[in-house]
């Protein structure tokens, strides 16, 4: 099963595909980590990515495109697949579909977590996540059980995005409904888009998820 998680900065795409990893034995190819741990190695892509990312803009096409293809490269070709914050244009969109055929994989669903804009901001500026495992936490709606001790590793240290704040998390919104927002119709002619409340609870929005990839 090959998915897409789909919505805005925010909407809670990677703290679900986390716990579809968990669940279901899924793989995350999460464009954002991707890119993030290229930036840190200071491989050619993330020397020009940096800029980019920081700003809140989006970067190249062909740049993440060339990144989803060689990751899907390195997996078996059961396992399934959760796209997180991939595609985010019609271009991506355009190239996902030839990225999964050439590899005889086919689009299953498009979850859209919808979710008001207000909360987006604050779900952002409140996230941080495991500097060692990467699970990810919120400064209110998702702590660690014990303080300062991660749940899954029980590491101490913890981390934040240098792109997590308020002005460049609007560019990200912007960005959002400029160029990613549209290529949803491209899915919904095909069937497979399914619309989930990201405004529950976490665990309301891992049922409602399930269920639908149950159907
Ligand atoms: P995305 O990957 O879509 O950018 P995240 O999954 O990182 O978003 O979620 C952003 C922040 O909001 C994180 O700190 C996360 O813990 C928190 N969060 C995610 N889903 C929910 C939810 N349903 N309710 C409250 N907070 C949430
Ligand atoms: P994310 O972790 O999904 O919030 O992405 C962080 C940043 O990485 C974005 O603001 C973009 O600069 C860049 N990025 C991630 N995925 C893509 C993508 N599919 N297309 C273009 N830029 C991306």
């Amino acid at each position: 099963m090959n998915i897409i998680l789909l919505g805005p900065p925010g909407a809670g795409k990677g703290t679900q595909a986390q716990r579809l990893v968990a669940a279901l034995g899924m793989v995350q190819l999460s464009t954002g980590d991707m890119l993030r741990a290229a930036v840190k190695a200071g491989t050619p892509v993330g020397l020009k990515a940096k800029a980019v990312m920081d700003a809140g803009e989006l970067v190249s096409d062909e740049i993440v495109s060339g990144i989803i293809g060689e990751a899907l490269d390195q997996l078996a070709p059961d396992v399934g697949v959760i796209f997180d914050g991939y595609p985010r244009t019609a271009a991506q969109a355009e190239s996902l579909d030839a990225l999964l055929g050439a590899r005889n994989r086919q689009l299953d669903h498009v979850i859209e977590l919808a979710v008001d804009e207000d909360a987006l901001v604050d779900r952002i500026t409140g996230r941080f996540t495991c500097a060692s495992c990467g699970e990810g936490y919120h400064d209110r709606y998702k702590t660690p059980k014990v303080e300062g001790v991660c749940d899954r590793c029980g590491s101490t240290e913890f981390k934040r995005r240098p792109d997590d704040n308020e002005e460049t998390v609007r560019t990200r919104m912007a960005e959002y409904r400029a160029k990613t927002a549209p290529i949803l119709p491209i899915y919904e002619e095909r069937n497979i888009v399914s619309r989930v409340d990201g405004m529950a609870d976490i665990d309301e929005v891992s049922n409602a998820i399930v269920t639908i990839l149950d159907r």
